[in-house]
């Protein structure tokens, strides 16, 4: 008895299960601060075409913590969603971008830029989601066609019918949206042709080795061939070098996004980027 009491006591303090609840639960309440403080920023990264001219750029979010330090997105995004948390950050990500694309609507160099905006399983499901981002649209004087939604298979794939039928709608009143991290879920290719998507994202995943690794070249190859065919644009992202942004272009990649063209940056600093003459 006393044992077993012992072992089952021993185990519910075991040191290291508490000290990662202890982490867990200090990461929660920073978060919690950060948001109620308005920690959390946007940055951008620029997406281009083929002649390196800018179409636009994915809003990424950045966590910069009181010492001034960036909290690496795959620590918090994960628990964000676990605590319900993505709900204020995914409406913080939507308010912030829906400003910036009022506020670029009168400089002629911006006024065309779409962003697109990664939106999760959490948030998509939410039963309020179309009305909010209709109502955020029609609040800022934001056409919707200005706006990307980034959705991973596992979020559409979940329960499908609903998420396209949620789609479907957001599509109607002129929203984008792209499929990203193609090719790194479970996701079987007859299912793009049931998805109303606009654009496909080659994952990086694929992007790294697509000059040297022949099964990745036929990946990215197959993706271009397949997306084309269902009238599918592809922008392949994480575009490192020259030599995967040739390979991609012979592919007929239509848009690329990576740190060959620019990393995720402040606002004021893709401003510059995006009113600079394309040099690629
Ligand atoms: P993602 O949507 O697939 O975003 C692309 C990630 O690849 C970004 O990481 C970006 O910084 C990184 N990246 C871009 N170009 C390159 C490159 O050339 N090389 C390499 N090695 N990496 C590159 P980040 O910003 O850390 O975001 C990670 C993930 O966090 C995102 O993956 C997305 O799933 C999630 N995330 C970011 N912002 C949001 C958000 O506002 N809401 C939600 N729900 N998720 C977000
Ligand atoms: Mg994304
Ligand atoms: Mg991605
Ligand atoms: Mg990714």
């Amino acid at each position: 008895e006393a044992k077993a009491a012992g072992r089952n006591t021993a185990r519910f303090f075991d040191p290291a299960m508490q000290h990662q609840i202890n982490e867990r639960l200090a990461l929660e309440a920073a978060l919690r601060e950060a948001i109620e403080q308005r920690r959390l920023t946007l940055w951008y990264q620029p997406q281009v075409d083929a002649t390196g001219t800018t179409l636009g750029a994915e809003a990424l979010l950045r966590w910069i913590d009181k010492d001034g330090r960036i909290v690496p997105t795959d620590r918090f995004i994960p628990l964000a969603e676990e605590t319900g948390l993505i709900h204020p950050i995914g409406r913080f990500v939507l308010q912030a971008t829906c400003e910036q694309l009022a506020a670029w609507a009168s400089e002629p160099r911006l006024a065309g830029l779409v962003l697109a905006i990664n939106i999760s399983a959490r948030q998509f499901a939410e039963p309020d989601f179309v009305s909010e981002l209709r109502t955020m649209l029609v609040d800022h004087h934001v056409p919707a066609g200005r706006l990307k939604l980034e959705l991973t298979e596992s979020v559409v794939l979940e329960h499908v019918d609903e998420a396209v039928q949620r789609m479907e709608q957001l599509r109607e009143i002129g929203l984008l949206f792209a499929l990203d991290d193609f090719g790194t879920g479970y996701s079987s290719l007859s299912y793009l042709k049931r998805l109303p998507v606009d654009q496909v994202k080659i994952d990086k995943a694929f992007v790294r080795d697509v000059c040297e690794d022949a099964g990745d070249a036929a990946i990215a190859r197959t993706i271009v061939t397949l997306g084309h065919v269902l009238g599918i644009s592809i922008i392949a992202e994480g575009v490192e070098t020259e030599a995967q942004l040739d390979f991609l272009q012979a592919c007929g990649c239509d848009a690329y996004q990576g740190y060959l063209f620019g990393k995720p940056m402040p606002v004021d600093e893709f401003e510059r980027f995006a009113a600079s003459v394309a040099t690629a």
